[in-house]
């Protein structure tokens, strides 16, 4: 349906899943397009073969855009990944093969540091564990030693990989009074840490001194099981560990082996290793908070990711540099071989 005026000239792209009409009808203006309206995955062999003949694709964190792939699409040019994380997108490939790669990154910050800190909330004070209490009609009326959790303010905060998301997670402590760790492979500018109150230490100092853990490295090889059994044995046994960033980001066996056990008090994840499955025994745990992947999902920050998404891939097929380009490369030099370069895109 969105497919009007059709011409030779038109580039053709595949939304490979349900994004916002707002953002279908910008792509419209410029493109013919095959928008799969359901909100499940394509399976592979799908995806490829709806590709067939497509010279760009918005594709979500659900869908894997390998080497592989690329190799049997020849007609892409671009591929925009509704999201800011991209490890499922295979930038360096698609740098070989000259096709442009975008993400959408700045628009969530906000809404995923208010998420981040729902979580850093609901797992420390055992929120979730307590509302069901009261919904299983068992709470016979208020009393001293129920459901005590661990008090937030005052407390030491730990960010690792203090980015955008990051830095946005340690304004926020500011509120609860907080100690603000950080730890990462860069140090930041010293204005920034005068700024946001934060202490630059290395990753073992975080995971020792820290009430609170919290993850936003993107997930790289470097970063896969960047907390497992040794960093969870160097918490503190009182200690609160959230994720929002990506699931592989925690070895998860390792992290429900942990608050089995009480090495560490509770967590609070939004992101798991094998989505959307978790590992065994996390959900029979009480000391965990559990969220299906929503750490940027407020309907205006969603759109903007919708809305950016398709102005990347318009930008990329009408001849001008996509703002959130990954891969620059693809526009000059040896790369450039399948990409047509404007004067506007150099
Ligand atoms: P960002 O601005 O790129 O920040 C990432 C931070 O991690 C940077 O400080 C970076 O340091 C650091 N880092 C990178 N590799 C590292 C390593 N090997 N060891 C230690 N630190 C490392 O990214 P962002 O926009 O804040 O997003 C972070 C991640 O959050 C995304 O990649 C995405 O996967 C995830 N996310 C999840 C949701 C959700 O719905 N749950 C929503 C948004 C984002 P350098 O400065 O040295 O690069």
């Amino acid at each position: 349906m969105h497919a009007q005026r059709s011409g030779p000239l038109r580039p053709k792209v595949l939304i490979t899943r349900k994004i916002f009409e707002e953002s279908i009808a910008h792509l419209a203006r410029h493109c013919d397009v095959d928008a799969n309206q359901r909100d499940v995955p394509l399976t592979p062999h799908e995806l490829i073969r709806k590709l067939q003949g497509k010279q760009g694709a918005i594709t979500l964190l659900t869908d894997t855009i390998s080497d592989a792939v690329l190799a049997r699409c020849p007609d892409l040019k671009i591929v925009s990944n509704v999201a800011v994380g991209f490890n499922n997108l295979d930038v360096k490939a698609a740098t070989e093969r000259g096709v442009m790669m975008t993400n959408t990154p700045g628009v969530l910050d906000d809404t995923t540091a208010d998420f981040t800190w729902c979580l850093i909330l609901a797992a420390s004070r055992g929120l979730v564990d307590a509302d069901r209490y009261f919904r299983s009609g068992r709470w016979k009326g208020w009393g001293l030693m129920q459901f005590l959790g661990r008090d937030i303010h005052g407390k030491t905060l730990g960010i690792c990989g203090l980015g955008r998301i990051g830095r946005r997670v340690a304004k926020r402590a500011k509120g609860f009074d907080m100690r603000v760790l950080y730890t990462g492979r860069t140090r930041a500018p010293e204005k920034l840490e005068r700024e946001l109150g934060a202490a630059f230490v290395d990753k073992r100092t975080l995971l020792k001194e820290s009430d609170i853990v919290t993850l936003h490295v993107p997930l790289t090889p470097d970063t896969t099981h960047y907390i497992s059994t040794a960093e969870l044995t160097l918490m503190k046994p009182t200690a609160v560990l959230v994720n929002t960033s990506r699931g592989p980001v925690v070895d998860e066996k390792a992290l429900v082996r942990a608050l089995r056990e009480g090495r560490i008090a509770s967590a609070g994840l939004d992101v798991y290793e094998r989505e959307p499955r978790p590992a065994s025994g996390l959900t029979r745990l009480k000391n965990v908070v559990l969220a299906p992947h929503i750490g940027s999902a407020s309907m205006e920050t969603r759109l903007r990711m919708s809305n950016m998404a398709a102005e990347n891939c318009v930008a990329g097929l009408t001849g001008r540099r996509p703002p959130n380009l990954l891969n620059p490369q693809v526009l000059k030099g040896k790369y450039k071989r399948f990409t047509k370069v404007t004067p506007e895109q150099k």
